[in-house]
């Protein structure tokens, strides 16, 4: 399969060592024809202000909502989650707004500001993930058919409505390939 990072600012080569790894094609998107054929598209972290200016600049919005309100499969992590969720808290900010979730950025105190803390994921593996969190968004509100994937400390980081896929978490950091093996069977 080819696989798109969207590759505007943030953690792009992480995510594709990890799908070259599981044998598919990572591609850098950086302009909508780069979205020619994909299977699927990640949103990477770095910072979500930054990357949504830039959706705008380079025109990639409106024609990359349309791709996923089409069904094409998105993992937002991080940033790429505020960029999905349809409410940002004290935010007018707009960015895909596709997701039926609440998300509160920069949310942790310092207990998850920037952590790493081993978790089973039901949904995705019997066995423990290495989560590490770097300034991350909460999921504070989730709705409709949105339904919640996996909470730590009581809050919800990882969520998913059909094709859409959002973690507060950063996988690529890791050398677990479980999440982004998850991802892949989403866009199968
Ligand atoms: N704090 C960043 C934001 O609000 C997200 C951090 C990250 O992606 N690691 O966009």
């Amino acid at each position: 399969m080819k696989i798109g990072v969207l590759s505007l600012q943030g953690g792009v080569i992480e995510h594709i060592n990890h799908i070259t790894k599981l044998g598919h094609v990572g591609v850098e998107i950086k302009k909508l024809e780069d979205m020619n054929g994909i299977d699927g598209i990640i949103l990477p972290g770095g910072e979500s202000t930054t990357i949504g200016k830039l959706l705008r600049e380079t025109k990639m919005l409106i024609p990359l909502r349309d791709r996923i309100l089409s069904g094409l499969p998105v993992w937002g992590t991080c940033a790429g989650m505020i960029l999905l969720a349809k409410y940002i808290e004290g935010i007018d900010q707009e960015y895909l707004k596709v997701m039926d979730i609440k998300v509160r950025r920069n949310a942790y105190g310092s207990q998850i500001d920037s952590f790493k803390k081993n978790v089973v994921i039901n949904e995705i593996s019997s066995e423990p993930i290495p989560l590490v969190f770097i300034r991350g968004p909460l999921i504070t509100e989730i709705y409709n058919d949105a339904k919640v994937i996996c909470k730590a400390y009581g809050n919800i980081v990882a969520a998913k409505q059909n094709n859409m896929f959002a973690t507060s978490f950063h996988p690529e950091l890791t050398d677990n390939l479980e999440v982004h093996k998850y991802f892949l069977n989403m866009c199968r």
